[in-house]
């Protein structure tokens, strides 16, 4: 073979290889739905390997681009020993995860529960265990026995965002799994914070909650920054419950609602809806904030969202349209859990709502997404 032959040949090879990586990287849905979520927490370490062959088999092939990972306090903290879990995940472990999220493209985002969530109902969470001088409402004691409604108003504790040494243990925490998983996001969970600037607190009583609110989102944005990291939350607290008619979960009706004018423009609001496919997404987006529609189990709401997110983005201008980043399904019934279920080892309880799961909900709105243009 001539020089001149093999000349071309080698830039024959450099063309289809370079091909092949971009086909690699870019998926037929990258345009028209940006983010392809899921939302899942971290498992434990004796179902690691499981949980890996999960992401290469099931969630790679299904253009799952982004990994919303909830750690919370389940992790071998090093920064912070007396925060350290020592049935959480390592290091290494976490480093094992984020090794085939990168060569599967998926963008991997931890998250810590930070503000509110707490506590559960009766039991409290590792923070406010190890530092109970952050609790918002040291006053407010859990029940033997638990009910809601209760006259303490108590669903899950917060932390005070005014405590002068609560951001420099969390602040580590979260720098901590950051770089442990290599990631360039963070998700700081802050839905469903009831207990904020409440009278029992002298730093919080008789503030502004919404401006609370707003502090503590750009406090923590402010941190992430320093690192180039973006931030994410769920979208509740920023819609006004009473007015939408959401109630007091699934949006505001403490008061926090008119944070959503004085927090930060580049965070990334998740918007979750798991009954209906409420469209508060074009709510976000007009407050110049990008969006990703979040399910859990129901599946008719799950492709109404991927639908709507597709619309949505294919009838805005430029600028909004841009706003309009994706969909994200959530399960919340733990990682081991879900894979039983998704696995067949353990059915899932459908009595109330047949066919609503979250293996049944995952499947059919992925296949929705691959059925994309
Ligand atoms: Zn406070």
């Amino acid at each position: 073979m001539t020089s001149k032959a093999n000349f071309a040949k080698s830039w024959l090879g450099l063309l289809l290889v370079g091909t092949l990586n971009l086909a690699a990287a870019e998926k037929p849905a990258d345009r028209t739905l940006p983010v392809r979520g899921f939302c899942i927490a971290s498992p434990s370490g004796n179902r690691l390997d499981e949980f890996i062959k999960f992401i290469e088999e099931e969630l790679a092939p299904r253009s799952v681009n982004v990994l919303i990972l909830r750690v919370d306090y389940g992790y071998q903290f090093q920064s912070r020993p007396e925060m350290a879990d020592h049935r959480g995940l390592s290091q290494e472990q976490a480093q094992k995860i984020a090794a085939v999220c990168k060569q599967h493209h998926i963008r991997i985002i931890p998250l810590i529960n930070l503000l509110g969530h707490q506590s559960w109902q009766s039991n409290c969470g590792k923070l406010l265990k190890v530092h109970p001088e952050f609790d918002e409402t040291p006053d407010v004691k859990f029940p033997e026995k638990y009910a809601w409604p209760n006259p303490d108003k108590l669903y899950c504790k917060s932390y005070c965002p005014r405590h002068p040494k609560v951001h420099e243990v969390v602040f580590a925490l979260v720098d901590e799994v950051c770089d442990a998983f290599e990631a360039d996001a963070f998700h700081a969970g802050m839905d469903e914070v009831f207990y904020l600037g409440e009278d029992q607190c002298p730093r919080c009583k008789g503030r502004d909650k919404a401006e609370l609110f707003a502090d503590e989102v750009r406090a923590i944005r402010d941190h992430l920054q320093s690192a180039k990291r973006q931030l994410w939350l769920w979208g509740d607290r920023l819609l006004d419950g009473k007015l939408t008619g959401l109630g007091e979960w699934e949006a505001s009706r403490n008061d926090t609602h008119p944070a959503v004018d004085l927090i930060p423009k580049d965070v990334v609001i998740c918007d979750w809806h798991y009954v209906r496919a409420d469209q508060t997404a074009v709510y976000f987006a007009m407050k110049g904030l990008d969006v990703v529609s979040c399910s859990w189990k129901n599946p008719e709401a799950a492709t109404a969202q991927v639908k709507d997110m597709v619309r949505f983005r294919e009838s805005s201008t430029p600028q909004m349209k841009r706003h309009f980043q994706g969909v994200m399904q959530t399960i919340w019934s733990g990682s081991g859990g879900f894979l039983d279920q998704y696995y067949g080892r353990r059915p899932a309880n459908e009595q109330k709502n047949p066919g609503h799961t979250e293996s049944k909900c995952f499947v059919r709105m992925f296949e929705e997404i691959a059925n994309l243009k």
